[in-house]
């Protein structure tokens, strides 16, 4: 078997003009523009690199975007209180704190001080607890963003084996509640799992989240399965820097009935999801309807 090739690249294109349409009708029927405030702590260049993207993307879709840039060495009250006053102006409807922090800052204290409702990377607590117990939140992009791809190449999910590798907060967990609410039986693999292949085998949906370059060979994978590959992995190859995922994709591809490249597979939804995130935020800060198809 061949995999046919789920093109986020495409995708996220698709999400990024259904983003656009309803913030052109937002906008004529309301008069109301989604606003969505980035703030960038100190000069991390993968993180400027996410920042400037984050920024254009916002504006392309027709969407304000208010960046903010601070000094690396900005103190924790300082952070709190622009947090603060962006929780509390009303043309900002998405608040996005790039990670990591500098050391000296505490990251949990920093996210949970963003008003949950405005948390467009779902990674306050008040999400984390509204997502785990299957009411409305703000849900994490990257998962979001594979959650989108799977329901839109299977339709229903109700009934999948589902197997998450990795545990992280940001794309294991969530992703895992997500699959779980879509009514997958779902396995969370981690860096302690007895019998790691064996655990793959067994699933229709495989999600890799840990970032070892192509630590999934393809003959882990059971035939026909959907494979989502999240990692993101910089490796030298003939002298040249490339980027490849957690799984081996010349032999997964053999033998999976679905799969993401990387890149141009998950990668490119993750910001796509994030414009959703806070179109959503603006409508249910309006009490206007959810946008339909770009939620959990
Ligand atoms: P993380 O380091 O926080 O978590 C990695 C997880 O992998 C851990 O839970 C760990 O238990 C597990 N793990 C480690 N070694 C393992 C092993 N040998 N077997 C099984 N599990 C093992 O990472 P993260 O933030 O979840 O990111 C994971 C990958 O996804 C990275 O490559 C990252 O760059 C990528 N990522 C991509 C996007 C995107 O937009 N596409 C977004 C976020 C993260």
């Amino acid at each position: 078997m061949v995999a046919q090739v789920i093109d986020g690249k495409a995708f996220a294109a698709k999400v990024r003009a259904q983003v656009a349409d309803k913030v052109a009708k937002l906008k004529e029927e309301h008069g109301i523009t989604p606003g969505l405030a980035v703030v960038l702590v100190g000069e991390d260049p993968a993180s400027q690199v996410y920042v400037r993207s984050k920024g254009k993307q916002t504006v392309e879709v027709g969407m304000n975007s208010y960046e903010h840039k601070l000094d690396a060495e900005t103190s924790e009250q300082d952070l709190l209180a622009l947090i603060d006053k962006l929780n509390n102006d009303p043309a900002v409807h998405g608040i996005l704190v790039q990670l990591p922090l500098p050391k000296h800052l505490n990251e949990d204290l920093v996210i949970n001080a963003i008003n949950p409702a405005k948390d467009v990377d779902g990674f306050h607590i008040s999400n984390v607890g509204l997502l785990a117990t299957g009411q409305k939140a703000m849900v994490p992009c990257t998962p979001l963003g594979c959650l989108m791809m799977l329901r839109d190449h299977h339709g229903s999910l109700s009934g999948m084996d589902a197997v998450v590798i990795g545990r992280s907060n940001i794309v294991g967990k969530p992703m895992a509640q997500l699959l779980l609410g879509d009514s997958c039986t779902v396995t969370i693999a981690h860096s302690r799992t007895r019998n790691l292949p064996e655990v793959v085998r067994r699933a229709d949906i495989v999600v890799a989240a840990v970032g070892r370059p192509e630590m999934v060979p393809g003959d882990w994978i059971k035939e026909g399965a959907t494979v989502i590959d999240v990692g993101i992995n910089r490796v030298e190859r003939d002298g040249k820097t490339r980027l490849v995922g957690d799984v081996d994709y010349a032999s997964a591809s053999e033998r999976a009935g679905a799969i993401t490249p990387v890149p141009g597979g998950v990668g490119p939804m993750t910001i796509a999801c994030l414009l959703a995130n806070t179109l959503t935020a603006c409508c249910r800060a309006n009490g206007l309807p959810e946008p339909e198809g770009l939620t959990a």
